[in-house]
C-alpha cells in the first residue's frame, strides 16, 4: 500500500460538480482504498487568462497497485468525463494528476512522479496540508508548510460555500 495523493482540476462545465463526480468515480478503481477528499478551492487561471477560473482539490488514497496502472485508470476517467484538449494549460471539465506516490520516484517520458509541478502551485499545496499536515514532505522538495510560504503571494480562495462532501464514499 502506498500513499497517494491525486490533484483534481475542473474550470468549465460547472467545476464543482465535475470533481464530485471524478472523486466517485476514483473510489470505483480497483487497488485503491481509503479515499479522503479536501475541500475545494478556487484561484485564477494560470495560463491563457481568457478562460473561467480554476476549481481544485486533493485526494489522498492508499494504492497497491503500479503508478502506471494508476495514470491509466486517471486518463480513462478523464475520457470517460469528455474531457478534450483544447490547448496548453486551457480550460478542462476534469483534470487529474499524480501528485505523489509515497517515496516513489519517477522520471518516465509519460509519468512524472513527484509531479514537477508541486511547489509552484498553492492550489495544491494548501489542499495537501489539510489532508496531510504542514510537516508532511514530498521526496525531494521542502515540507509542505515551508512551500506554502514561499507560495503566499499566488491568490486561492476556500469556497465555503460549495459542498463537495456529498462526494463522500464509504
Ligand atoms: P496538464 O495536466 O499538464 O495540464 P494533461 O493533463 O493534458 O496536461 O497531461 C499531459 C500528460 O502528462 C499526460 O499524457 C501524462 O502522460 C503526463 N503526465 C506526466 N506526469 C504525470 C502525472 N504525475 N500525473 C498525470 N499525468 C502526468
Ligand atoms: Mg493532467
Amino acid at each position: 500500500m502506498t500513499l497517494t495523493v491525486i490533484a483534481l482540476g475542473a474550470n468549465i462545465d460547472n467545476p464543482p460538480e465535475r470533481i464530485k463526480e471524478a472523486y466517485v468515480r476514483m473510489s470505483e478503481i480497483s487497488r485503491l482504498t481509503d479515499l479522503t477528499l479536501s475541500s475545494l478551492y478556487t484561484s485564477p487561471p494560470m495560463g491563457p487568462q481568457d478562460q473561467p477560473a480554476f476549481f481544485n482539490a486533493i485526494a489522498t488514497c492508499q494504492y497497491s497497485g503500479e503508478p502506471t496502472g494508476l495514470l491509466n485508470e486517471l486518463q480513462s476517467i478523464e475520457h470517460a468525463m469528455g474531457r478534450v484538449k483544447l490547448r496548453h494549460w486551457g480550460e478542462r471539465c476534469i483534470d487529474l494528476d499524480i501528485i505523489q506516490m509515497g517515496e516513489q520516484l519517477i522520471h518516465d517520458i509519460d509519468l512524472l512522479i513527484p509531479h514537477p509541478s508541486i511547489s509552484e502551485r498553492l492550489f495544491v499545496v494548501e489542499p495537501m496540508i489539510e489532508l496531510l499536515g504542514a510537516d508532511h514532505k514530498v521526496p525531494g522538495l521542502d515540507d509542505l508548510g515551508t512551500l506554502r510560504d514561499e507560495l503566499k503571494h499566488q491568490s486561492i480562495s476556500l469556497c465555503q460555500d460549495i459542498d463537495i462532501s456529498g462526494a463522500t464514499v464509504a
